[in-house]
């Protein structure tokens, strides 16, 4: 088995499967052009309960402000929290869950090309019974004229 992508999406897969007795005798290896050790990207999301993201969150908000030339609305976020995990804490964590299975390897390399079983490394070809690529295909953007684009865009501050 070989993953191409060590992000939100190939991790969170890798984290799935190390836990899952069907993988314990497969080799599995992680192929990603970036080392994933910097602070890339930040999510933030709403949760229940306290879950194993709690963790790694950097933060934790329980109340809210909304506030328009009219009004200011201070309330309470419950049952609710909002959290934000820094992706570096997410790779640090997760490359240490993955240190602890012996079949995973990771490493460093940019792919050039995929097929169904074959990959094309940099200067190193690999083979695999499957592959998971979770790179964007370019196809997507090429075809984005078919959908909706909603681009997001973040204003506020940050407390420190
Ligand atoms: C600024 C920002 C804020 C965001 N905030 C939120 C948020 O608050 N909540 C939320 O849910 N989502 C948020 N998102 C969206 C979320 O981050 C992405 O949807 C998610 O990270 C995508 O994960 P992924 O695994 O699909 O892709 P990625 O995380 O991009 O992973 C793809 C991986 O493939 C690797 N790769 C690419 N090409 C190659 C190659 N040729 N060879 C080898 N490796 C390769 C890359 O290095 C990368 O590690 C945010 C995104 C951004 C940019």
């Amino acid at each position: 088995m070989r993953s191409i992508g060590a992000g939100a999406a190939g991790l969170q897969l890798l984290l799935k499967m190390i836990r899952d007795p069907f993988f314990k005798e497969k080799s599995i290896l992680v192929l990603d052009k970036d080392e994933k050790s910097t602070n890339d990207r930040v999510w933030c999301f709403w949760e229940l309960d306290e879950t194993k993201w709690g963790q790694i969150a950097t933060k934790t908000w329980s109340q809210g402000l909304f506030i328009n030339p009219e009004q200011t609305l201070d309330f309470d976020l419950e049952p609710y929290r909002y959290k934000m995990v820094r992706s570096a804490n997410f790779y640090l964590h997760t490359k240490g869950e993955l240190a602890k299975a012996e079949n995973v390897k990771w490493v460093k390399d940019e792919m050039v090309e995929v097929n169904d079983q074959d990959i094309k490394g940099s200067s190193v070809n690999y083979h695999a019974d499957h592959i998971f690529d979770s790179r964007i295909p370019p196809t997507f953007h090429v075809k984005q004229d078919d959908y909706h684009s909603l681009i997001q865009h973040f204003k506020g501050w940050l407390d420190r």
